[in-house]
């Protein structure tokens, strides 16, 4: 049987069990080298951000991680984008906001192009 796939703590994307990690697939933590970093304080800022940011607003209403990453780093917020995005992911993953196209709940291990961040 072909163990369930796994939310990466770093990208909050689901990721698929593999060969390579079958004698310590319980101790896998992320998708890819890429994604072995330590979260830091800026990527918790983000998280933080988010989710200040949404209970500002109606429960209805949403936000661009953009508007996050702003806050945070607001003379430098471009190369914040990805992980603004990957701290929304982190925050889909723990049940707490949802992440939208076109006001439709996405996949967020899937989506392509720009996306609304909402409240659950
Ligand atoms: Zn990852």
């Amino acid at each position: 049987v072909t163990p369930e796939p796994k939310v990466c703590v770093t990208c909050g994307r689901a990721f698929a069990w593999r060969k390579k990690w079958e004698r310590d697939w319980e101790h896998v933590k992320h998708c890819s080298a890429r994604c072995r970093r330590k979260l830091d304080a800026t990527d918790r800022a983000l998280e933080d951000t988010i989710l200040a940011l949404l209970a500002k607003r109606a429960r209805t209403s949403s936000i661009c991680p953009s508007d996050a990453a702003r806050q945070v780093a607001p003379d430098d917020w471009r190369p914040l984008m990805e992980r603004a995005r990957e701290a929304a992911r982190r925050l889909v993953a723990r049940g707490e906001i949802v992440i939208t196209q076109k006001g439709q709940t996405v996949d967020p291990s899937a989506f392509r192009g720009p996306i609304r961040l909402k409240r659950i």
